[in-house]
């Protein structure tokens, strides 16, 4: 069936409406009416081909919510009706050890949700910046929050699950001392879970305009990154730190704040590399350089439930489709409080 979309031909051109084909809904299939979609980073990076290998057309989106339409005869759990979620994966081998732990993110035959590859036409998937979606039900997400909230529910598909795996990984908690570096879609929310998650959240951002909002969301200290007065008051006091940052960054400032045995996990994903950090900042106090993928489907619906349970969505604004392009620049300026969310509803002709 043919669908309407958002999506870009070229790597060096504006995404524009177009219209790209689903497949019907095989036995274990669930078809989705997509409600919303959450504007990730991530998108922009691949559309623009900054990780190479962008296949086109590239119809961006993994922070998909909707309603289900179908649902094939070998489908249990899911009914006409039901709200539910499609992260960042839509596929994988299933049999793997990291597949069988309920760790599809790191499967080695992984398919991403757009920009994977796939036996539906052009021969590669393409994401949730569209009408609808078919997905495997072992990828499709429960959503228990009110029906009202289901916009801001979107971004937990991706920028929610992205920071909550590690904070969960690293046992941040009661206790703890937890950065969280950049305070955009990722960054947002890893504030509000790791306040949700009872340790006490220092954020670090370089936009002197979002220190109050930062309080707003949970942070119980906010700190101006490139202020190196305000950065030394927290030497050597961190048990961890999520870094968000979507641009090559030094990471030695942010190293110097972990106490002994504390890691830093880069979830940030920029087009170029970050310079490597001295050795000696990590040896000499046992410290640890990490990094983290998403979440797989196990986790990321516990981490629904998790922010069903607390109330947690992320603060959005919503955007007509044919704003996608404003709002990608209004991001690469750090201008967003805090996700963009596309309403697909207005992908009508
Ligand atoms: P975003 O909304 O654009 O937020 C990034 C934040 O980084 C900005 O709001 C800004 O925060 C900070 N920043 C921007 N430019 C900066 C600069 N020059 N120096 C220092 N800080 C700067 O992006 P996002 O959607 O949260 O995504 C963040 C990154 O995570 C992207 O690279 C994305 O591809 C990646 N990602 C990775 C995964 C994964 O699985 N690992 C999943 C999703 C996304 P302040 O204004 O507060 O400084
Ligand atoms: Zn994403
Ligand atoms: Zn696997």
């Amino acid at each position: 069936m043919s669908v309407k979309a958002y999506g870009a031909r070229e790597g060096t051109r504006p995404l524009e409406p177009m219209t790209i084909f689903r497949r019907q809904p095989g036995c274990d299939d669930v078809q989705i009416q997509i409600a919303f979609c959450g504007i990730c980073h991530s998108d922009i990076h691949q559309v623009r081909s900054e990780w190479a290998g962008t296949l086109y057309p590239c119809v961006p989106g993994h922070e998909i919510v909707g309603r289900v339409i179908a649902v094939g005869s070998h489908v249990p759990h899911f009914r006409p009706g039901d709200l539910v979620g499609v992260g960042c994966i839509v596929d994988s081998c299933r049999h793997c050890q990291d597949c069988a732990e309920g760790l599809e993110n790191y499967c080695d035959q992984l398919t991403m949700t757009y920009n994977g590859p796939s036996a539906d036409a052009p021969g590669h998937t393409l994401g949730g910046y569209s009408q609808q979606i078919v997905v495997h039900q072992r990828y499709v997400l429960r959503i228990r929050h009110p029906e009202r909230q289901l916009a801001a529910v979107a971004p937990l598909l991706c920028a929610g699950i992205t920071t909550y795996s590690p904070l969960r990984h690293w046992q941040t908690g009661p206790g703890k001392k937890v950065g969280v570096v950049g305070i955009g879609g990722l960054g947002h929310l890893g504030i509000k879970l790791a306040h949700a998650m009872g340790a006490h959240v220092v954020a670090f951002t370089t936009s002197d305009a979002k220190r109050d909002a930062a309080k707003a969301l949970g942070a119980d200290e906010v700190v101006l990154s490139h202020h190196a007065a305000e950065m030394e008051e927290h030497a050597r006091s961190f048990d961890f730190i999520l870094n968000t940052v979507a641009v090559a960054h030094s990471l030695e400032p942010f190293i110097a704040l972990l106490k002994r045995d504390g890691t830093m996990t880069l979830v940030g994903a920029p087009a170029t590399p970050h310079p490597s950090p001295e050795i000696f900042s990590l040896i000499a106090k046992r410290r640890t350089l990490a990094g983290s993928m998403i979440g797989g489907l196990p986790e990321t619906q516990e981490m629904l439930d998790f922010c069903a349970e607390k109330g947690i969505v992320a603060d959005i604004e919503l955007i007509h489709a044919s704003q996608i392009n404003d709002a990608y620049e209004r991001m690469l300026k750090g201008d967003v409080h805090y996700r963009f969310v596309m309403d697909n509803a207005t992908l009508e002709p």
